[in-house]
């Protein structure tokens, strides 16, 4: 088998939820599993926080049927509510709370004939124009959706567009926005992120939604996940499969495009861009062999990438390669690689198997 493995630690996932439930007392906490569950497994991570959630949040029919699969309690939130007029009966049956976040949206649901009422989310778009009504807009469909027969409750959700940066002007007007329309009866209210749940305690209202510090990744770029109380969850561990020595001169890799200035040892590792690891992470990308940091060098090919060894002689084949794990946070390899924690997480691809631990 091609050593390649995601090991992924349950009872990290576990820390980090209770991590979201503490700095809001209180509060309910929708656990975002969208894009299973950034990477990791959505069965999995459901079936972990199985008994402690309050709710999860997910993007799509699809995947809220899968999660309502593995926990018949649990509120499940459609983050981008219905795509079509059908979905909403499926999303009756399921026992979804959906949010609404245009008018064809909330028309189809007028019209519609359900099983069962829905608890909706009236999307405010307080500023990061995305998704959502403006403030006048949620008004009048606040008027039209109370006592409708297909609506239980009736709640009010927004998202914000810069509470990883600290400071930024637009989230305090993103949250003044938002409660501005608390003079209308809505029964729960949700407004923050990650970021926002571990920094600003006026946006926590009745329901978090925490995804990425689930994951043990910093939402922060000035910020480690370390700092923030968050255990690592994934470790992304392959082995040098081959070590060679090249002289001056030699490159390493397609396009020849390193050479090495010094006589160096080389190894080739079992992890490549079709794998999830970024093909643009730049020469000098730091990852573990043997608990040493090492460099990057020559361009990532599609199964392989390659080290540099000459500043540990003992390694030898077979020797384990971490490309981030809790020795190496995944949030320092997405900043050398010009991205954030939460691309590299969700985008391993499906034929590196996860391994589970602590489950
Ligand atoms: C993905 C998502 C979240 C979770 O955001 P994190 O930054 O990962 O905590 C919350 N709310 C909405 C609407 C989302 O799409």
């Amino acid at each position: 088998m091609r050593p390649l493995v995601a090991s992924i630690d349950l009872s990290a996932i576990r820390h980090n939820y209770a991590v979201a439930k503490r700095c809001a007392p209180g509060r309910q906490a929708f656990a975002v599993v969208k894009a299973n569950a950034y990477g990791h497994g959505a069965r999995e991570v459901v079936a972990a926080l199985h008994d402690e959630v309050d709710g999860f949040a997910v993007a799509s029919l699809e995947e809220a049927a899968e999660v309502r699969a593995l926990h018949g309690e649990a509120r499940i939130l459609l983050l981008e509510g219905c795509f079509a007029a059908q979905e909403y009966q499926v999303a009756a049956q399921l026992g979804l709370d959906v949010v609404l976040h245009n008018a064809p949206q909330v028309q189809q649901l007028l019209v519609a004939r359900l099983g069962r009422p829905l608890s909706v989310w009236l999307k405010l778009d307080s500023g990061m124009h995305r998704l959502g009504f403006s403030e006048a807009a949620v008004r009048e469909w606040h008027g039209r959706l109370q006592g409708a027969t297909q609506v239980a409750e009736l709640n009010l959700l927004s998202h914000f567009a810069c509470a990883d940066e600290r400071g930024h002007p637009l989230t305090e007007q993103q949250v003044e926005r938002f409660i501005g329309l608390l003079d209308l009866d809505f029964a729960q209210r949700s407004l923050a992120n990650s970021a926002a749940i571990l920094t600003i305690p006026a946006a926590h209202m009745d329901w978090l939604r925490p995804g990425i510090m689930l994951y043990g990744a910093s939402p922060f770029s000035e910020l480690s996940a370390e700092v923030l109380g968050l255990r690592s969850v994934m470790s992304l561990t392959a082995e040098l499969i081959a070590i060679r020595e090249i002289n001056v001169g030699e490159a390493v890799g397609y396009g020849a495009s390193w050479v090495a200035a010094r006589p160096s040892r080389i190894g080739t590792v079992s992890c490549g861009y079709a794998d999830g690891y970024p093909r643009h992470a730049p020469v000098g990308t730091l990852m573990l062999v043997n608990g040493q940091r090492l460099p990057l060098v020559g361009r990532v090919s599609m199964d392989m990438l390659a080290v540099d060894l000459t500043e540990q002689p003992g390694a030898q084949v077979g020797d384990a390669v971490q490309l981030w794990g809790a020795q190496l946070p995944v949030d320092e390899v997405a900043r050398a690689a010009g991205t954030i924690g939460y691309e590299l997480l969700s985008k391993v691809t499906q034929r590196v198997p996860r391994r589970y631990i602590n489950g």
